[in-house]
């Protein structure tokens, strides 16, 4: 048995900052103090321990103090994600099968019509009633259930446990190291597990977390200059914000600022070296919802060194490539730890995460002489042109590094000839002809890679994580 977090936190360093969000500060024992208050308004309104509900809010504080007071009640916290439409919504809560919603009264018209949620307002203005609290967790326990992205398919509801999120917390720290003076900056989506898990790793090590509201460009570069925050973590838009905006400025990241961990999805390599000369630190993860955050993460030293790749397996981690012999050879990415989620809930339970003792992860990837891990793509976005294997992600690789264009999605059309081609969807920031694209493309890449037919449209699917659906590119041929 492990101590309740919070409690324990707030024990061991109750005068620290824990947060600060638009210039006001909470400590760790108000934390504490509050999310024991919401905790027990929630008991006087009804929700039991050990019940599932699901939570959708902004990132602001009231949105901490209810997940915190739902770890205190011990309920299996459904991670709504609040950019998804109500129809999306309306699958996981069925999915998860929640005895009720919570949901901050900004968010409310985003649920589906029918659903009748308890508002945080009630919450925050209702009674109190004391409840039993549990000073100790087990590591079994489900504290929260996140949903995957979808962008291959049907969006999975994820068991994340308190022993998934302790580990992943342990192998970040035992890679990144920690001061007291640490300040993390969060403008991720706290329904994301790399918002929640900056979250968890500021109750484990005491340090405080920035919070944001939403991403502010201006806000991270000041605070990245400043040196007032030592970490971020950023998707790679994200990343380019703050590297165009340090450029603009003319400024450079403070020497106080010790990294900025960039994942969610592959980081052109040419914002590396971009970052490198603001002297802006940044890591390259790779980690997925299955794995509570974090499974291998690139030190900056080797950034430059070793572009391109997703580092080493943190230190409690194991990554293997399934069927490979020798380095360098291409299969799925396999994954095993204790990071890793027991399994799914809601609709695939039955499929299991790990049927042989591995997180089969469904990225295709490599391992080079030295044990650097490379994510290629995906394995269902596979195409197979005349026996040769395409991956779409180095087709668009090559398209992004066209001046003309502002972003590139690739897929395979059915050809008689072939079987499978590759197809490309542009979307232009500036003028260009299919035939000029045709030939850069043909400078730079074999000739079966070569996209056989180019369709100019004005957006690309993505999904509630911003994330490029491969799988709906045909449909923009309708
Ligand atoms: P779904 O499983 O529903 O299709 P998803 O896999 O996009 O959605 P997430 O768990 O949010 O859902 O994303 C994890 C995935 O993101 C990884 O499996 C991988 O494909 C991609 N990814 C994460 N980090 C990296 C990285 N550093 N390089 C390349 N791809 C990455
Ligand atoms: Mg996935």
């Amino acid at each position: 048995m492990y101590p309740n977090w919070i409690l324990q936190r707030a024990q061991l360093t109750p005068h620290r900052t824990a947060l600060n969000f638009e210039g006001q500060i909470w400590t760790f024992e108000k934390l504490k103090k509050i999310s024991i208050e919401r905790a027990e308004q929630l008991t006087a309104l009804g929700i039991k321990p050990k019940e599932r509900v699901a939570i959708m809010g902004p990132s602001q504080p009231r949105l901490i103090f209810m997940m915190y007071a739902c770890m205190h009640l011990q309920c299996e916290m459904v991670m709504l994600n609040r950019k998804l439409s109500k129809h999306e919504l309306e699958y996981q809560i069925k999915d998860a099968q929640v005895e009720k919603v919570l949901v901050d009264d900004e968010d409310n018209s985003l649920l589906p019509d029918h659903q009748k949620p308890l508002l945080f307002s009630e919450v925050e203005s209702s009674m109190r009633k004391p409840f039993e609290i549990e000073k100790e967790w087990s590591l079994d326990q489900t504290i929260s259930i996140m949903y995957t992205s979808g962008t291959t398919g049907y969006p999975k509801g994820v068991r994340q446990t308190a022993g998934n999120h302790q580990a992943s917390a342990l192998a970040s720290v035992l890679n990144i190291g920690l001061t007291e003076e640490d300040v993390w900056l969060c403008a991720v989506p706290l329904f994301h597990i790399s918002g929640f898990s900056i979250l968890v790793r500021s109750l484990l090590y005491g340090n405080a977390v920035k919070l944001y509201k939403k991403f502010d460009e201006e806000g991270a570069v000041e605070d990245i200059a400043n040196g007032t925050v030592t970490h971020m973590s950023a998707v790679a838009v994200m990343l380019q914000r703050v590297i165009q905006g340090l450029e603009e400025r003319g400024l450079r990241a403070s020497p106080k600022f010790k990294l900025l961990l960039a994942g969610g999805g592959p980081v052109p390599e040419n914002y590396i070296e971009r970052a490198h000369r603001l002297k802006l630190k940044v890591s390259q993860t790779y980690g997925m919802t299955e794995t509570s955050s974090q499974t291998a993460t690139l030190s900056n030293e080797d950034a430059l060194r070793k572009l391109g790749s997703a580092g080493k397996p943190l230190f409690f981690n194991q990554i293997k490539i399934a069927g490979a012999l020798s380095p360098r050879e291409m299969g799925e990415i396999l994954i095993r730890g204790p990071h890793v989620t027991p399994g799914y809930i809601g609709h695939f339970s039955e499929k299991g995460a790990t049927a042989d003792g591995w997180l089969h992860t469904g990225d295709i990837g490599y391992l080079d002489e030295e044990g650097y891990l490379f994510v290629v793509d995906r394995r269902s976005d596979l195409i197979i042109s005349g026996g040769e294997n395409i991956y779409p992600a180095e087709i668009e690789n090559v398209l992004l590094s066209h001046e003309a264009v502002q972003e590139a999605g690739v897929c395979a059309l059915a050809d008689e000839t072939w079987g499978q081609v590759p197809a490309a969807f542009i979307v232009l920031k500036s003028d260009a002809e299919e035939s000029e694209l045709m030939q850069f493309c043909t400078e730079r890449l074999a000739k079966y890679k070569v996209p056989k037919h180019f369709h100019f449209v004005p957006a690309l699917p993505r999904n509630g994580s911003d994330k490029l659906m491969r799988r709906k590119l045909k449909d923009l041929l309708k």
